[in-house]
C-alpha cells in the first residue's frame, strides 16, 4: 500500500514524488515510456531557472536522478484501468495492481501531429510544438507556423518578434482563435512580416539535415507551392491524456479540473501538469503544480488517520 501513487513521470510528477518523499510518504512512480514527458523533445530549453541552456533529456534525466536517488520506487508500466472512487484507490497496468491511499494525474498532453511527410523525421530539427520553447532557436530565420487557434495566433505574435519571416498557414480562411487577435495579425501581415497561407494543409517537410522548406497544397485549387524555411511550428491543438481516468471531471477541451490546490472532484485524486485546465504549460508551471499537489496530498493524508 502506498501513500501515493503518482501517475506520469514528467516534471510535474518527479517534482510530486521528490516533495511527497521528503515529507515521509510511500511513493510509487509509475510511467509508460521515458521520464521526463513533452520536455523530452526539445533539444534547447532556455527558460528553466537558474540553468542557462540545456536540453530536455538532460534536464529530465536530472530531475530522475535526484528524485530516483533519495529512494522513490519507479516502475515503468502503463496504466491501464483505474478504480478511484473508494479510499483505497486501485490502479492495474499491463503488469500487475497496484494501491494507494490517493493518487496525483501528471499523464500530461500531447501535441496533435499534422501528419505531413517528413514531420516525425524534423521533430526536434526544425520541426516544434512548442513556439515558447524553441521560439528563440530561429531568430532572424524564416518559419512557418500552422494552425488557427489562439496557440497558433500567440504564437505567431512571439515569434513576430523574434523570427525574419513568419508564414501563417491555417486550412480554413476563418480563424478558430480570438478576433483580437486575429486582428493584431493582419496589422503585422499588412507590414509583410507575417504572411497568410489560407485553405493552405501542409503536405510535406523537407530538408537535408534540418527543415529547410514544405510543401503546402492550396486546397480550393490543389496547387502546391514550395516555401523556404527554417522550421515549421506546429500548433493544431493538444489532446489531454485522460482516457483511463473514469469519474474524473473534465471540461470540454478535455482536460482535468481542478482547485488551486490540485484537487479533482474525487476525494484523494489530484492531477496537475499539462493534464489540466491551467493558462500556462512550461516545465516550471508543471513543477509548481507538483509542488501544489504534494502539500494538497499531505493535508489530505494527514486528515485520513
Ligand atoms: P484549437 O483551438 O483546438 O485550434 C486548433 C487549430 O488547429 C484549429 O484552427 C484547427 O482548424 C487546426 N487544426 C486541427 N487539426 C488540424 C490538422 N490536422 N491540420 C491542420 N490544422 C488543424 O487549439 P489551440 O489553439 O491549441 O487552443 C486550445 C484551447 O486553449 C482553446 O480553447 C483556446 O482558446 C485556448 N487557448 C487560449 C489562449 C488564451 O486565451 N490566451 C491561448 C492559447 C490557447 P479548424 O479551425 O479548421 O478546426
Amino acid at each position: 500500500m502506498y501513500d501515493v501513487i503518482i501517475i506520469g513521470g514528467g516534471p510535474s510528477g518527479l517534482t510530486c514524488a521528490l516533495y511527497c518523499y521528503r515529507a515521509g510518504k510511500k511513493v510509487l512512480v509509475l510511467e509508460k515510456g521515458m521520464v521526463g514527458g513533452q520536455m523530452t523533445l526539445t533539444t534547447k530549453i532556455e527558460n528553466f531557472p537558474s540553468i542557462e541552456k540545456i536540453d530536455g533529456v538532460t534536464l529530465a534525466m536530472q530531475m530522475y536522478e535526484q528524485v530516483s536517488a533519495l529512494g522513490v520506487e519507479f516502475k515503468f508500466e502503463e496504466v491501464v484501468s483505474c478504480d478511484l472512487k473508494n479510499n483505497i484507490k486501485a490502479i492495474k497496468t499491463i503488469n500487475g495492481l497496484y494501491q494507494s491511499k490517493s493518487v496525483y494525474i501528471c499523464t500530461g498532453a500531447s501535441s496533435r501531429q499534422l501528419k505531413a511527410i517528413g514531420e516525425k523525421q524534423f521533430i526536434g530539427r526544425g520541426v516544434s510544438y512548442c513556439a515558447t520553447c524553441d521560439g528563440a532557436l530561429f531568430k532572424n530565420q524564416d518559419v512557418a507556423i500552422v494552425g488557427g487557434g489562439n496557440t497558433s495566433l500567440e504564437d505567431c505574435l512571439y515569434l513576430s518578434n523574434l523570427a525574419n519571416k513568419i508564414y501563417l498557414i491555417h486550412r480554413r480562411d476563418e480563424f478558430r482563435g480570438d478576433e483580437i487577435l486575429v486582428k493584431r495579425i493582419k496589422d503585422i501581415a499588412n507590414s509583410g512580416k507575417i504572411q497568410l497561407v489560407l485553405s493552405s494543409e501542409v503536405v510535406e517537410i523537407n530538408g537535408d539535415n534540418k527543415v529547410g522548406e514544405i510543401v503546402v497544397k492550396d486546397k480550393k485549387t490543389n496547387n502546391l507551392q514550395t516555401i523556404k524555411v527554417n522550421a515549421i511550428f506546429v500548433a493544431v491543438g493538444r489532446k489531454p491524456d485522460t482516457e483511463i481516468f473514469e469519474g474524473v471531471e473534465i471540461n470540454e477541451s478535455g482536460y482535468i479540473v481542478t482547485n488551486e490546490k490540485m484537487q479533482t472532484n474525487i476525494e484523494g485524486v489530484f492531477a496537475g501538469g499539462d493534464v489540466r485546465n491551467t493558462p500556462l504549460r512550461q516545465i516550471v508551471t508543471a513543477c509548481g503544480d507538483g509542488a501544489v499537489a504534494s502539500a494538497s496530498i499531505n493535508e489530505y493524508l494527514a486528515n485520513l488517520h
